[in-house]
């Protein structure tokens, strides 16, 4: 499967140009039109097995604004496949734009309470889930399975395909964040030695990635070249908050670098690329890649990041910091 290359944007950065460290962004928010960042990637194979084993019904997991789940949708009305939606909640009364773009693409959703969502990854529920709806294929939430894995070793390869044409060729680091950890296991399994893979994890609590990640590799025979962690300080209050920090640090860096972030994933591993650079974690002469991995639909859960960037009444309440 070829993929289209997506920009490799030099983020201009007096921060950056300071320390010496050559930062580029890796556009995967413009790979597809509707399909946008990593799950376009995590998808693909899963679409193309289901085709190929005549399932016609594509059915999946996620939450009120699930990025996931929006692509799927999209996907499979463009395949001309069925889908299906089980959604964390009830939104019946008050639809989220996520949930009504998937309806739109004609996606069928479903809502479940806590207790049921709870078993979403049971035998059980599949099998009643396979009475329902018949001739399914079942995508776990997030697309986080072995076909969802092997996606996303194309866009590890990607950047590899990217930096053929930079010289000197070859990156230091690649900075990616993380959901369920398939996106940067495909990373990990792609990137050669020499190179310092940085999963930038969104959420609070006990640290699940890193063995998650290790599973993924283990299971499919890999032994990584490059050297990987799990960077957990850069959470910011846990999954999906926004603290004033991350607003602010939002409205700065789409304005300076006109570049739009979700706050969930994608504002989260440039909070923590800013953050490095301050504290000298990077070494003269680095080239960093971050890897956009998209999500800005999820962001209409977010109204007051949806004010026009420029407007200059809120930007001059802001204070901008040091970067
Ligand atoms: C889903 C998502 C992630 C997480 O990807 P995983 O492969 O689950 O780790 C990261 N960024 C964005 C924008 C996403 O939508």
């Amino acid at each position: 499967m070829m993929l289209p290359l997506v920009p490799l944007q030099q983020l201009r950065s007096a921060l950056a140009e300071q320390k010496r460290v050559q930062v580029l962004v890796q556009r995967e928010d413009l790979v597809h039109r509707t399909r946008s960042g990593n799950k376009l990637y995590k998808l693909c194979f899963n679409i193309q097995y289901a085709k190929q084993h005549g399932m016609q019904t594509l059915v999946s997991f996620g939450g009120g604004y699930s990025n996931h789940l929006h692509a799927l949708a999209l996907a499979g009305q463009e395949e001309g496949m069925n889908t299906v939606g089980i959604i964390r909640g009830d939104y019946r009364a008050n639809l989220t734009a996520t949930l009504r773009d998937c309806q739109a693409a004609g996606m069928q959703v479903r809502f479940v309470d806590r207790q049921q969502w709870a078993l979403r990854n049971t035998s059980e529920y599949c099998l009643s889930l396979h009475a329902d709806f018949s001739n399914a294929y079942i995508i776990p939430e997030g697309g986080d399975n072995a076909l969802g894995f092997r996606g996303t070793r194309l866009l590890g390869q990607q950047i590899g395909r990217q930096l053929q044409g930079l010289p000197p060729s070859g990156c230091t680091h690649v900075l990616v964040a993380c959901g369920t950890g398939t996106t940067m296991a495909g990373i990990v399994a792609e990137m050669p030695a020499g190179v310092a893979v940085l999963g930038v994890s969104p959420l609070k609590g006990d640290d699940k990635l890193t063995a998650a990640i290790s599973a993924k590799l283990v299971q499919a025979s890999i032994e990584p070249q490059c050297s990987w962690k799990i960077d957990r300080r850069f959470c910011l209050e846990g999954y999906g908050r926004l603290p004033n920090e991350l607003e602010r640090f939002i409205r700065f860096f789409e304005r300076k670098f006109m570049i739009p972030l979700d706050p969930v994933y994608t504002a989260k591993v440039m909070f923590a690329l800013f953050t490095m650079l301050e504290a000298d974690e990077f070494q003269p002469g680095d080239r960093v890649i971050v890897i956009h991995t998209g999500g800005l639909q999820g962001k209409r859960g977010y109204p007051k990041l949806m004010s026009p960037l420029h407007s200059s009444a809120r930007l001059k309440s802001i204070n901008i910091g040091a970067f």
